[in-house]
């Protein structure tokens, strides 16, 4: 797989022992990492020359050995209301986009509700789902650690000022994180693992794990491995077929791992962090939209004890599936309450501004391939 190697690593992708070790090499004490971690996490310095604490050989080096913005922020579209979708520049100039999505809260500004943001963790994808735009091209290549925390960090910046508090005491300014962007988050899964595992330092953001749910299309092994996790992540399954014959029409890796290897998976991931996963299934017209769809999935609903999230399908450019009406999808909702199955159909918000994984990278992409048709 295509990987990319930067000039400087960013100095997201440190720990706190890696940066103790480096620090010791040029003579400097245990205690400056600290004091560099607390500036990057704490303080969210985008840049070395604001660490007015360290000396100013120290900061050079800093500047000199590390990536302090190895993402830059392209693009900010807030649609109406409750979502934003901001489009970063890697360094080998791949992008990525990440999503604020806010609560509506009873009697709190939008922009001081609960707010979830949604991460990627590869550039593309190669699962190949047939109704994805992050897979259609394929995979360009996996996240660094650090570049998925710095995806982070620049959330923070933009909502530090909605959430002065939470800033000031040097918290994530967000309530929750889903791994549901761009990419198969068990695809890159040790990068990804760092990167959750820096932001739930006391030393990042002390970020509580349970507030991460990481959502996969499948991949077995890698759902029994986040199993033993000691960090007690909570799981999402992108089921969208509720047997095999229908799940193998729009995911290939149901032929890996057809649903007889998939549901024991989620069991034991279950049993072990003994909490609620969630099935996530998008409603296509004419695919998986049925009665006998709405039964079965309640049928994998009820053994795994899984909350059913219903997403209309969002549109792709260039691609054939429609989202069925409004009627069909409040049925199909309808079979799996009747069958006491917890369901929740997400009538999904930021249709307007691209809101649907991959899609508003695409299309960036596409406009800037039209724009310079000579470059690469
Ligand atoms: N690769 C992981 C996480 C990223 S995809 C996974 O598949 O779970 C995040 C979610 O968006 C998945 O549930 C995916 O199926 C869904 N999704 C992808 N394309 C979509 C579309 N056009 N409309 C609605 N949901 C979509
Ligand atoms: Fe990849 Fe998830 Fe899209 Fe499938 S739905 S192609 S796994 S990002």
């Amino acid at each position: 797989m295509a990987t990319f190697t930067p000039e400087k690593p960013p100095i997201h992708g440190e720990t706190k022992e890696s940066l103790v070790a480096r620090l010791a090499l040029i003579g400097e004490s245990a205690f400056r990492a600290g004091q560099i971690l607390e500036w990057v996490y704490k303080r969210r310095a985008a840049s070395p020359e604001v660490m007015t604490n360290l000396s100013a050989k120290l900061r050079a080096w800093l500047g000199e050995t590390f990536d302090f913005s190895a993402n830059e922020l392209i693009l900010n579209k807030r649609s109406n209301d409750v979502t934003s979708k901001l489009l970063q520049r890697l360094r080998d100039g791949s992008l990525i986009e990440t999503v604020i999505i806010r609560a509506p809260q009873e009697g709190v500004g939008l922009d001081h509700s609960r707010k979830t943001i949604c991460i990627s963790t590869q550039v593309g994808c190669a699962m190949g789902c047939k109704f994805c735009a992050s897979g259609l091209e394929g995979l360009k290549r996996n996240l660094s650690a650090g570049e998925i925390v710095a995806q982070i960090l620049h959330v923070c910046r933009l909502e530090d000022e909605h959430a002065p508090d939470k800033a000031a005491a040097g918290l994530a300014s967000f309530d929750n994180i889903v791994v549901m962007g761009m990419g198969e988050p068990m695809a890159n899964y040790e990068a990804l693992m760092d990167a959750l595992r820096t932001l739930n330092a006391d030393w990042g953001l002390n970020f509580g794990a349970r507030r991460v749910t990481i959502s996969t299309s499948g991949v077995v092994p890698k759902i029994l491995k986040l199993a033993d996790e000691p960090l007690g992540f909570r799981l999402a399954i992108s089921l969208h077929g509720a047997t095999n014959e229908v799940r193998e029409q729009i995911m290939p890796v149901n032929r890996a791992y057809p649903l007889e290897k998939l549901l024991p998976a989620c069991k034991e991931f279950a049993k072990k962090h003994g909490r609620m996963l969630t099935l996530e299934f998008i409603l296509i017209k004419d695919v998986n939209d049925s009665l006998d769809q709405a039964r079965a999935l309640a049928g994998i609903a009820n053994d795994l004890h899984a909350h059913v999230n219903l997403i209309p399908y969002n549109k792709v450019e260039g691609l054939p599936w429609e989202r069925p009406s409004i009627t069909r999808q409040d049925r199909f909702l309808k079979e799996l309450k009747d069958r006491r199955v917890s369901a929740t159909l997400r009538r999904e918000k930021g249709h307007d501004i691209d809101a649907a994984c991959g899609q508003l990278r695409l299309k960036t992409e596409k406009e800037l391939r039209a724009a310079q048709p000579a470059a690469g």
